[in-house]
């Protein structure tokens, strides 16, 4: 079906088009979403993939998940599918990580599908100047190491 964002198929309840209906029923419970977006560190790179995620729970097993860029869409999915979301997402994550989550201060508790202990927007050193900058706010042309915006803007 879709196998994305390490979704295994059978925790997707239902993907693409989804009847107003369903979405009617489950959106009895619906609780505060979060987005999760495609940090794109790479100005020499365009990104032809999915740029955003937002994530919105309809119920305690229920989650919306709404995905845009080259290619966008939705899909309803399990508690145990977001685990595996969350897992695909977000560990093994590179130091300057491929997705973030925005509004990272305003976000008291992660939700209970990201695994725990992260750090949501790692500090990072430039390899220019040294300055420690959040992962958010550096770059990584050609998916080198880490550079800041002032000395990549000195440069190019
Ligand atoms: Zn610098």
């Amino acid at each position: 079906m879709c196998a994305y964002f390490g979704i295994p198929d059978e925790e997707v309840v239902v993907a693409g088009e989804i009847p107003l209906q369903i979405w009617s029923e489950l959106q009895q419970s619906a609780g505060p979403s979060i987005t999760i977006v495609r940090n794109q560190s790479d100005p020499q790179l365009i990104e032809d993939g999915v740029v955003g995620i937002t994530v919105e729970p309809l119920s305690d097993d229920v989650f919306k998940v709404s995905y845009r860029g080259f290619v966008s869409g939705q899909m309803a999915v399990t508690a145990d599918g977001m685990e595996q979301l969350g897992k695909h997402l977000f560990e093994d994550r590179k130091p300057v990580p491929d997705w973030l989550l925005t509004d990272v201060e305003s976000i008291s508790d992660l939700p209970a599908f990201m695994p725990a202990e992260i750090e949501l927007n790692p500090p990072v050193d430039c390899r220019e100047c040294g300055a420690t900058e959040r992962a958010a706010d550096v770059l990584t042309p050609g998916g080198g190491d880490p550079i800041c915006e002032v000395c990549w803007q000195a440069t190019h």
